[in-house]
């Protein structure tokens, strides 16, 4: 990044924003949208199944289906699962939006299980205890990159019944006990927003190894229409299609599977390197008295999407607010994800005011996002670090 270094004439350590995350593409990543753009096809040609089966072989999925975006992509696993008016969905309360409004979207209702206060992650006890005769899914959300308890989350659900759609967003490249995610959920989403691990623009994906749910997933993306003669009840000709589910236009271009693809071919290396980030942070911060560096569980290996440090507000004089201001003014581009998703306006206007989540009020009050993206060199860590120390001595 640029605008990195040692205190600057005006007095900012950086002269320009360190975002908290950002794309990385090069000259290849390029050069496979230009092709695109040369040929027959800029949409609905062939560099969509090939990216599909790019992220399905990368994760070991049977099926994988490309979406305009990752909240279409979880709108759609909300529909290939059956939810509808008065089914209930878990889901956390320290996630983004998308977790839990692609169940309004199907006339649902979600309901917040507490987190964990060491991984931050749904606590599959409170997902038990939130469990009532209409509760028809769950939606784990691997919070910064590290795996829910999925093995747990699994077992809940076989034997209650329900469907799991893992929010993977921040977790590409992840795994839990070995496995990817991906290959562990009945149905995995992916988003490729360009502060996630790999770009194409806008986009999203779900991978599954579910054969009816991978028809309904490409149904929704396309209006609900088939031309597939084995589905249609009648056939008038070669021209024919029937729309058999109210769908949506929620097609990728080929333009953004063309980046995508080529993006996946350095995830490993933008893992690795968000790794070695973090590694140097909870090493610099483990030392630092009053911040508690993110745990991680022994059976989830994180793709860090995220690095979030909570401030124990008892040893510090400044608040978290005036840490975060302070941050921000030195271009330090900190953020806080998230919000419980119970707080919001629109979800009290639900009623949703009820919801006691004592775990994420908690998190929320004290919890800070560091910049964490693949790019950033070592003047740029050293930047935060530096920034972070001698913001919480002054
Ligand atoms: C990014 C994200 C989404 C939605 O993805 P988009 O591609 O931006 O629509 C959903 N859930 C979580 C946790 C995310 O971080």
């Amino acid at each position: 990044m640029s605008g990195s270094g040692n205190r600057e004439g005006n007095g900012q350590i950086r002269s320009t924003m360190l975002p908290y995350g950002r794309q990385w593409l090069d000259d290849e990543d390029k050069a496979a949208v230009m092709r695109v753009l040369d040929s027959d096809f800029l949409t609905q040609g062939p560099m969509i199944a090939e990216f599909e089966r790019g992220i399905a072989d990368y994760v070991g999925a049977r099926f994988a289906v490309a979406f305009t975006n990752g909240t279409a992509a979880l709108h759609a696993a909300c529909f290939a699962a059956g939810i509808g008016p008065g089914d209930e969905v878990i889901t956390s309360p320290i996630t983004f939006l998308a977790s839990s409004n692609c169940v309004l979207y199907m006339g649902g209702t979600p309901v917040f299980a507490d987190i964990k206060m060491d991984t931050y992650n749904i606590d599959p006890d409170c997902i038990e205890a939130a469990i009532t005769p209409n509760t028809k899914a769950i939606i784990p959300v691997d919070f910064t990159g590290q795996p829910a308890e999925l093995d747990r989350i699994m077992d809940i659900a076989d034997r209650h019944g329900l469907i799991v759609i893992e929010d993977a967003a921040h977790s590409l490249g992840a795994s839990y006990k070995g496995r990817k995610v991906g290959s562990i959920a009945d149905m995995t989403m992916f988003s490729f927003h360009p502060v996630k691990h790999i770009t194409s623009g806008e986009g999203g994906m779900i991978v599954t190894d579910n054969e009816e749910y991978y028809h309904k997933l490409q149904l929704f993306r396309n209006h609900g229409m088939t031309r597939d003669p084995a589905q249609m009840e009648q056939n008038d000709g070669p021209w024919y299609y029937e729309m058999h589910a109210l769908g949506f236009n929620y097609r990728m271009t080929d333009m953004q599977a063309a980046l995508g693809l080529s993006q996946l071919g350095k995830l490993d290396k933008f893992v690795e390197l968000r790794r070695s980030i973090a590694r140097t942070y909870t090493e610099a911060f483990s030392e630092m008295p009053g911040v508690i560096v993110p745990y991680q569980h022994p059976d989830a290996d994180s793709s860090w999407h995220l690095y979030v440090i909570r401030i124990d507000p008892q040893k510090f004089i400044k608040s978290r607010r005036e840490i975060f201001e302070k941050l921000r003014s030195e271009n330090i581009g900190v953020n806080v994800h998230y919000i419980p998703v119970y707080k919001q306006p629109y979800y009290l206007m639900l009623g949703y005011g009820d919801t006691v989540n004592h775990n994420a009020d908690l998190y929320y009050e004290t919890a800070i996002t560091l910049p964490l993206f693949p790019q950033m060199n070592n003047f740029d860590v050293t930047d935060v670090l530096n920034m972070v120390q001698i913001i919480l001595k002054s």
